[in-house]
């Protein structure tokens, strides 16, 4: 099974020494995870290569949340968690000696399935990161709110109410202001987990043009169930199944070309059940 996510330099990401991670941005090497004495993932490698949108998919309880919380550290306070393998970022590991979970956590951004906006101003939500990690002067909160909430299409409808609840929005603008609070901290790698599950047609398709403008600067790593949005929006897709990476590689070639069973009868549907979660 080849379980490398090819990138643009995809033979130089093979032909890398054993151990080394290559020029892949993010990287997961022989990942196993579980909680307690339960193992949820297991053999799982595979290369996120910089300024790509990679698919997750899978059945519901493959572990597509758990593996993607593991890239920037969420599980780390979940009672019972534990990893093995290796997951790194520009080659160094993510929970290293000496690597602060926190900055972790602002290089790798992430967006979740249900908005969760703060119970603050809209303002104070775009620059809840940016003031905690002391990224800039409190006289620039209003320029960086205005940055970021223009940037996912937020701007035009917020611009007179920026000192409002953020909770009389619609859960699509909702959606967009947390997408704007995690790029305003400037991450270079963007996790979401279905973002656009809870979304209407409309919010969802503003959240998928906004991921395409946002490649190539920053790598995104998107779960999601539906298989067609995976297909129009992703460079790669890799597919769990109960824990396995099944197969992965470049979206067309997975979907037409599939070089697995299991791939083909999960994309077609046939006998794996596609449900949501
Ligand atoms: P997916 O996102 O693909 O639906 P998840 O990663 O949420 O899958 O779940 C994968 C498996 O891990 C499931 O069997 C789930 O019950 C288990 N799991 C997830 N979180 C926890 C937890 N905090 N404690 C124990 N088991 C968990
Ligand atoms: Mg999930």
């Amino acid at each position: 099974m080849d379980a490398s996510v090819h990138g643009p330099d995809e033979s130089r990401a093979a032909s890398a020494a054993p151990g080394l991670t290559s020029d892949a941005l993010m990287a997961a090497r022989d990942v196993a995870l579980g909680f307690g004495s339960t193992t949820v993932m297991q053999d799982i490698t595979v290369n996120f290569q910089r300024g790509t949108i990679n698919a997750l998919v899978g059945p519901s309880g493959s572990g597509k949340t758990t593996f993607l919380r593991s890239l920037n550290r969420m599980n780390d306070k979940v009672r019972g968690f534990w990893k093995r393998g290796s997951i790194s970022l520009h080659g160094e590991e993510i929970d290293g000696r000496g690597v602060d979970p926190l900055i972790v956590r602002r290089r790798v951004g992430m967006v979740f399935q249900r908005p969760n906006p703060f119970p603050m101003s809209i303002q104070d939500n775009v620059v809840a990161g940016v003031r905690a990690h002391k990224m800039a002067k409190r006289s620039e909160f209003k320029d960086i709110a205005e940055t970021y909430l223009a940037q996912v299409g937020l701007w035009s409808h917020v611009a007179d109410r920026l000192g409002d609840s953020p909770f009389r929005l619609s859960g699509g603008q909702q959606q967009l202001l947390c997408l704007a609070r995690a790029l305003a901290v400037e991450p270079e790698v963007l996790l979401l987990d279905e973002p656009t599950s809870s979304l209407d047609p409309h919010s969802t398709e503003a959240v998928e043009e906004l991921v395409r403008r946002l490649t190539p600067e920053l790598t995104v790593i998107i779960v999601t169930h539906n298989l067609a949005q995976a297909h129009r929006l992703s460079d790669n897709t890799v597919l769990f199944y109960e824990g396995h990476l099944i197969e992965t590689g470049p979206t067309a070639e997975l979907f037409e070309h599939p070089k697995r069973v299991e791939t083909a009868r999960y994309l077609g549907a046939e006998d794996v059940p596609v449900r949501a979660n």
